[in-house]
């Protein structure tokens, strides 16, 4: 990456950095990004989720901050008076393990400090003090998001390891406890043996969250003394287990398991001693060595035999299955593989004589004789246990049994019960029998950042947070309901998570953080103290801490902190005079800090990835329904996609990581920034390149170069009483709908499509412009040209604002761009009939183009033929008629028409004309349709007259001769009758 951060042509010249640097400075000096109530202007307070800085930001980081950025810059253009603020979650393990592996000359966290990141040595060296970790990367994050041009009010900046904070977070857990949602007691946990902390999102490599499954296991008798367990996720088939399945090539243990001897798996041993089993192992014995023997079903009493099973993973459960051959295709399959495998029969010496035992019924699956898993194998025509569609099979039958699955009647105990039902009451059974009992695990395979696999460890006296409350799942239910959620289809994922959510861990032993307030043993983890600090931003400005001490007089020190400020300022709560005292302010303070919260919230925008979904933002929306009042709860959250570097996820592995501030460099922001946001729409995965960054730059270029040249048109008078011609009238209009359409793709997040509008079709329509305008002989109108690169440079500066400040500047102006007003279309100026002009002249050049290029004619006259009055009102009928019923049924229309007395001469003649103009219509997008209901009436004859110097220019012939006639007209030249095929829109061509 050695580019040359400036661009240069002979005459003008764009250094991307020096730009930079220079509105940096201004925008600083201007203050223009901070912001205070302002009573009587409305408010838009945006926030996106505060960096963990254990890393440098990189180019993957950026688009969630670009996008509120733009978000931000918008609305402050809007009229809004934005806030928009950052903090630093410092809160967790990951630093503070960090710091160990410096201390253990981790080598390879040092070469990635040294190789991608490029820090000093001596820096890094001072990393085994994890608060040194936090503060440098801070710093660093800061410098990249003003770097990055991020218009963010600096004032209320914070790190969550402040004294200010932590009070603010033991306020919020104090009330959270209050209300009764912060329990004690025994929870599975996700879990690193070696940190001896639970593991959540944040903690694992690859962000991953670890998803916990609850086995019930039954207990099966093995020679008197024995216990073999098996795990399942359907306790209701146990009815219809027929054999157990054995991994014969593997070692298991004997275990004493509490009171009894269980034959179990090693790993199923360890992970039973974290659920606080009491676990010691005895002996071990070989799988093949069980093979052929019966275990002893307790709750049928009867015995049942063990087979071998290659497919029986060590790692699930406890690595023995109990086979459902009626219910489940795989263990059907394997039976029937086991069958013909004469080989491991004679091995065992076994016979498999099973009869699969049904005990669901499902009326998917007709009562034919055949189990349903038996059924489902034969209809996916499936001959053996590897093959891919059993999976699918299998899915396909658990789900139609779980929703609409029905215990055969004759079976004990849960005959009759639908299996949700049949689930829970036999598993309560077995368990209140003792032949049963339950076991958790993770569902997916989760590493600790540390590099441990993490397990589900059942925590006695841990803290939770309730989500698992009905009430308060009721109100966060409420909470989204009332939200706007952006893109909308990402709604039922929150729904989903809502649902699902049960107690969590809240703290833990380790790690930087907020101890929790009534058990100093335990610190506040990262995805509990970051679900309301919104608030905090609200009030961070007049917060003194110990590190600033200047002007203290406007400021409250952190150490006068109390519950009751806490709760005076965010709920209105306790006595005014009593909460300045203890807090050692003026009540004018005190008065100012609360309604600047009362101004700012709640929050209007949060913006996050999509990653955070099930964790980070579900936690903000019940946090908010907790604790604040439905008036400030929040209004909109706004999701979008991650980042893959040429077409590859962003990883160490891949060498694709590129610190932000080195593209910066090396590109520029503007470039970047819209690289991150033109890739793709907010929820997919944008791709970003190098190639891509250069594009845009250039084009950012190309933009430049162009308004340098043309500087004089914007500090000269321009004479607006000049007449328009319909290109000038059809330009200004296209101006309008483009500042139309942007906004609208702005509302709804669709960037990628206004920044397409912006940076590429605004060039067509000034390429057309100045085509038309060319082949007249005529100049472009500069009070036309200046509305349109004023409005083009305003629309794009939430994007590029770097760019469009320099831009603004050259343009003559003395302000910020930044906080300009945003373009408004003016309505005046939209002509509907213009835009159909054009298309027409552009249709034309196309069709005629297309003949000469299949007939290879060299074209000495052009006729074109418009359409007789009659066909433009059968035409705006079928319009009409077409656009207020849904059909457009041919047969059903000419039956309509044949009676309308205006038109039914015509129709009657001419069928295949109406056939053709129907297909005219639905050819066209609805956007053109609507337009054209609205035009009263449309002479094509006055287009066509008014570019036939473009028309001759175009079709690239001196000597042709173009004329157009109304096929009405009696003097019109038609020697081969063409004219009668002419349809409104499509004129008919002639060519000689
Ligand atoms: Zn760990």
């Amino acid at each position: 990456m050695a580019e040359n951060s400036a661009e240069k042509t002979s005459n003008v010249e764009l250094n991307w950095a020096k730009v930079g640097e220079k509105w940096r400075k201004k925008w600083s000096e201007g203050r223009i990004f901070e912001s205070e109530t302002q009573p009587h202007t409305k408010k838009f307070f945006l926030t996106v989720a505060y960096p963990y800085p254990n890393s440098p930001q990189h180019v993957g980081h950026g688009r969630t901050y670009t996008l509120a950025d733009v978000h931000a810059r918008y609305k402050r253009m809007k009229g809004y008076n934005v806030l928009f603020p950052m903090g630093f979650h410092y809160t967790g393990t990951p630093i503070v393990s960090m710091s160990q592996r410096i201390k253990s000359n981790d080598l390879e966290l040092i070469e990635t400090f040294e190789q991608i990141y490029k820090i000093p040595d001596e820096v890094i060296s001072s990393f085994k003090e994890p608060k040194k970790i936090a503060d440098f990367f801070h710093e660093e994050i800061k410098q990249g998001m003003n770097e990055m041009g991020y218009s963010i009010d600096w004032r209320r900046e914070f790190t969550t390891i402040d004294t200010a904070y932590s009070k603010f977070i033991s306020w919020q857990f104090r009330n959270l406890r209050k209300k009764g949602l912060i329990v004690q007691g025994s929870h599975p946990v996700g879990w690193c043996p070696h940190d001896q902390n639970p593991v959540s999102q944040h903690d694992t490599i690859g962000d991953i969250e670890p998803e916990l499954i609850e086995y019930v296991l039954v207990k099966f008798k093995f020679e008197e003394q024995y216990i073999i367990p098996t795990a399942t996720l359907r306790p209701e088939t146990i009815f219809g287990v027929t054999n157990l399945w054995i991994n014969p090539n593997i070692k298991y243990v004997i275990a004493r398991v509490d009171n009894e001897k269980w034959i179990i798996t090693k790993d199923a041993a360890k992970k039973l001693e974290f659920l606080n089993l009491n676990v010691s192992i005895i002996s071990e014995i070989h799988g093949s060595d069980l093979i052929g023997k019966s275990v002893y079903d307790q709750l049928r009493k009867q015995h049942i035999p063990i087979f071998p099973a290659s497919f029986v993973d060590p790692n699930n459960g406890t690595g023995i299955v109990m086979s459902v051959p009626a219910h489940s295709p795989y263990d059907y399959q394997a039976l029937i593989d086991l069958r013909k495998d004469s080989d491991t029969l004679t091995k065992y010496d076994i016979t498999v004589n099973i009869v699969p035992i049904t005990v669901i019924h499902t009326d998917t699956f007709p009562s034919i004789g055949l189990s349903p898993a038996e059924f489902i194998v034969t209809s996916y025509s499936i001959t053996n246990q590897n093959d891919p569609k059993l999976e699918e099979a299998t899915n396909k039958l658990y789900s139609d049994e779980f929703h609409n699955g029905v215990l055969l009647p004759e079976i004990d105990i849960i005959g009759n019960l639908n299996v949700l039902k049949a689930r829970d009451t036999i598993r309560e059974k077995i368990i209140n029998q003792g032949i049963g009992t339950t076991m958790y695990e993770l569902k997916n395979a989760v590493k600790c950042r540390c590099g441990t696999s993490c397990v589900v460890k059942l925590l006695t006296n841990q803290w939770f947070i309730n989500y698992g409350d009905e009430n308060w799942k009721k109100l966060a239910y409420e909470l989204i309901k009332n939200m706007e959620i952006l893109p909308e289809e990402i709604r039922q994922e929150f729904v989903n998570v809502i649902d699902w959510l049960k107690e969590r861990a809240c703290a833990r032993k380790s790690g930087l953080g907020t101890k929790l307030p009534w058990d100093n043993e335990w610190i506040i983890e990262s995805l509990a103290d970051s679900a309301i600090y919104m608030a905090y931003y609200t009030l961070s400005n007049y917060i003194r801490n110990n590190i600033d001490s200047q002007n203290s007089k406007d400021k409250v020190s952190a150490d006068n902190l109390s519950d009751s400020f806490f709760d005076y300022v965010l709920l209105g709560k306790s006595n005014r005079d009593l909460v300045a005292k203890d807090s050692k302010i003026s009540i004018q303070l005190l008065d100012k800090i609360r309604n600047e919260f009362l101004y700012f919230y709640p929050v209007d925008s949060r913006h996050s990835g999509r990653d955070l979904v099930p964790n980070h933002l579900a936690f903000f929306i019940f946090n908010h329904a907790a604790i604040f009042t439905k008036d400030k709860w929040p209004k909109q959250i706004v999701v979008n996609g991650s980042v893959l570097m040429e077409g590859k996820k962003m990883s160490k592995s891949f060498g694709n990581i590129i610190p932000l501030r080195h593209a910066i460099q090396e590109y520029g922001a503007d470039p970047i920034r819209l690289t991150m946001l033109a890739s793709a729409e907010i929820l997919q995965d944008s791709d970003f390149s190098f190639d891509l960054v250069k594009g845009i730059r250039s084009k950012l270029f190309e933009i430049y170069r162009t308004i340098s040249n043309h500087k004089s048109i914007f500090t000269t008078t321009q004479n607006s009483l000049d007449h328009n011609e319909l290109e000038d009238t059809w330009f200004s209009s296209r101006i309008q709908h483009i500042i139309l359409d942007t906004t609208a793709a702005i509302e709804k997040f669709r960037i990628r499509e206004a920044l397409h509008s912006i940076l590429y079709l605004m060039d067509n329509d000034l390429q057309w412009y100045h085509k038309r305008k060319l082949a007249k002989n005529k100049s472009i109108r500069n009070i036309y040209l200046k509305e349109f690169f004023e409005t083009r440079i305003k629309l794009l500066s939430p994007f590029a604002p770097f760019f469009c400040e320099e831009v603004w500047e050259i343009m003559g102006n003395r302000s910020f761009i930044s906080i300009d007003q945003w373009p408004e279309a003016d309505d005046s100026k939209i002509r509907l009939k213009s835009e159909d002009n054009e298309r027409l002249i552009q249709d034309i050049i196309l069709d005629i183009q297309k003949i000469t290029k299949v007939t290879k004619i060299v074209p000495k006259r052009i006729m074109i033929y418009t359409s007789s009055t009659i066909k433009c009102i059968l035409y705006k009928k079928l319009l009409e008629r077409i656009q207020s019923q849904s059909t457009a049924n041919f047969g059903v229309v000419m039956k309509e028409f044949v009676n309308d007395s205006e038109v039914k001469d015509f129709v009657k003649h001419n069928p295949d004309l109406v056939k053709k103009m129907i297909d005219d219509i639905l050819s066209e997008s609805l956007e053109v349709r609507q337009r054209r209901m609205k035009i009263d009436s449309f002479n094509e004859l006055v287009p066509l007259q008014d570019a036939i110097s473009l028309l001759i220019s175009e079709i690239g012939n001196d000597q042709l001769e173009v004329n157009i006639f109304c096929e009405e007209n009696s003097d019109k030249y038609d020697p081969k009758l063409k004219s009668k095929f002419a349809r409104p829109y499509k004129p008919a061509i002639y060519i000689e």
